[in-house]
């Protein structure tokens, strides 16, 4: 199966959506990549989850990223008595304690001890990506009193933001101890961290990890933007998260901030997601808001690699048909004749290297008609990366033994993988290329393909030849 777009989709897995059927129906409608968000469910859950996409892999016969988003130090609330949750009216009194007992609608447990005494009279508590806003009226014999600011519903679990706090978070905790070694036990692509504050914090997660995935710094919190560059350099991805980064930050910079994220990610061939709220009121409704549909635009015009839904697809009444719109308003963005150049336009070129300057001679003749696609053969992944940076008009066709490069690239923007395990000498190339590329109903006989790859094989990071060949009959 072969997708005619080439901004990726991200697709949360939760209540709505945990179970094969309808795991496959997002597939086949366009999700790209399967987020696991360790923040909700227990393990047997995400364990079940993650059988039913390897089975689809399996059955489908196409590589599907699963990427596991560690909780972080993000902080909750508990559960409440009615699992619909409570509402909280304007001025009411509201309560956050270290009780274990269920909430109520005077109260709720806030199982963070450690942060009791950092909070003061006069700060504010925002909940649930900030639709609630509660200030703190006394704090006294580890009871927080609130005033409702602004209300509405909130149910078990729900995020909890405190922008004034002074006070430094671990940045691994012992929840995502367990969680990252359950992804590795469990052979999951990507680990994205939540509330990342420094490189270091990435570097650490990437020594516990030692290369068994590749790791997402989700960018949400004002330090982590002070250290954007060193993040960058050191994660394999990075995310938006704007749902908790629209708090922490003000809301009016996130869009100047996702373009700059998104550029300075291409700039270092890493992967950008934009996530949260893409589709909002589809948890609800069979159709977006016109600014729900013109914000996906806006991600795929800034030239994201990946956009993702959450909630949508999650605990949303309308997962498919959620997937689905938005596998729409990508194509018709990326079939805007001035796509390619506005993307451009949010890139500032760079110094290039030898390698950087073969994948742009072969974006330049790819744009000739009679070529279908741009092959890249890649042990490390490297290649394919470097190629899609220059996000050229033909599908990138990425040729690899490693299942998990290919699973990985499954994020990368316009890249269709495929595993090839057997070893095929270099003098195959070609003829291999135009056998899977017809396989893949990416070009006929007829057509052209253009090839890169770095020779001999396996010299990690050197991209060194560039082909031009037409598909001889023989291979059709
Ligand atoms: P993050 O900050 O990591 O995005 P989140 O709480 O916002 O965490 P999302 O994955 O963005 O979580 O999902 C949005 C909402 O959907 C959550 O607040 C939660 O109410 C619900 N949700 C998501 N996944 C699940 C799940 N597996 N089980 C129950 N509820 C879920
Ligand atoms: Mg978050
Ligand atoms: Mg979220």
């Amino acid at each position: 199966m072969k997708r005619k777009r080439k901004t990726k989709i991200i697709a949360t897995i939760g209540p709505a959506s945990s179970n094969y059927e309808t795991i496959s129906e997002l597939f086949r409608a366009g999700a790209d990549i399967f987020r696991l968000n360790f923040s909700h469910g227990d393990h047997q859950t995400h364990l079940d989850n993650i059988l039913n996409i390897r089975k689809l892999e399996k059955n489908s016969g196409r590589p599907i990223s699963i990427l596991t988003d560690l909780q972080g130090p993000k902080l909750r609330v508990g559960s409440f008595q009615n699992s619909e949750g409570v509402i909280l009216k304007t001025n009411s009194n509201f309560v956050l304690d270290l009780s274990k007992e269920k909430g109520s609608e005077e109260r709720v447990s806030f199982p963070h001890p450690e942060l009791y005494e950092h909070l003061k009279i006069g700060q504010n508590i925002y909940i649930n990506d900030g639709h609630l806003k509660l200030k703190i009226t006394e704090n006294k014999n580890n009871k927080i009193n609130t005033k409702v600011i602004s209300p509405g519903k909130i149910t078990n679990n729900k995020g909890v933001n405190l922008p004034d706090l002074k006070f430094t978070l671990p940045a691994i905790t012992e929840k995502d101890e367990s969680d990252i070694e359950f992804a590795l036990k469990n052979n999951v692509d990507w680990i994205a961290l939540s509330f990342v504050q420094h490189a270091n914090d990435i570097l650490n997660l990437k020594k516990r990890i030692d290369g068994k995935a590749s790791v997402i710094a989700k960018l949400e919190k004002p330090s982590a933007l002070k250290d954007l560059d060193n993040i960058i350099k050191v994660a394999d991805g990075i995310m938006i998260a704007r749902g908790d980064l629209g708090i922490e930050v003000p809301l009016e910079t996130v869009p100047v901030l996702q373009k700059k994220i998104i550029r300075n990610c291409r700039r270092s061939a890493k992967p950008s997601i934009v996530a949260t709220q893409m589709l909002e009121s589809m948890i609800t409704s069979p159709i977006p808001t016109r600014a729900e549909s013109s914000d996906v635009a806006t991600a795929v015009y800034d030239g994201a690699d990946a956009v993702m839904l959450s909630a949508e697809t999650a605990i949303g009444r309308f997962p498919l048909r959620t997937v689905e719109t938005m596998n729409r308003i990508i194509s018709e963005v990326e079939n805007d004749a001035h796509y390619s150049n506005i993307i451009d336009l949010n890139y500032k070129k760079e110094d290039i290297n030898s390698s950087d300057a073969i994948v742009i001679a072969a974006k330049g003749i790819s744009s000739m008609a009679s070529i279908k696609a741009i092959v890249t053969y890649t042990t490390s992944g490297s290649t394919t990366y470097r190629l899609a940076k220059q996000r050229p008009p033909s599908p990138i066709l990425s040729i690899t033994p490693s299942k998990s490069v290919a699973r990985q690239s499954c994020l990368v923007w316009g890249v269709h993988s495929v595993i090839n395990e057997e070893k095929i000498p270099e003098t195959k190339i070609a003829e291999e290329s135009a056998k899977i590329a017809i396989r893949e109903k990416i070009a006929e006989v007829d057509d052209q393909l253009i090839i890169t790859a770095g020779i001999p094989f396996g010299t990690v990071g050197s991209t060194n030849s560039i082909r031009l060949i037409k598909i001889n009959k023989e291979y059709g």
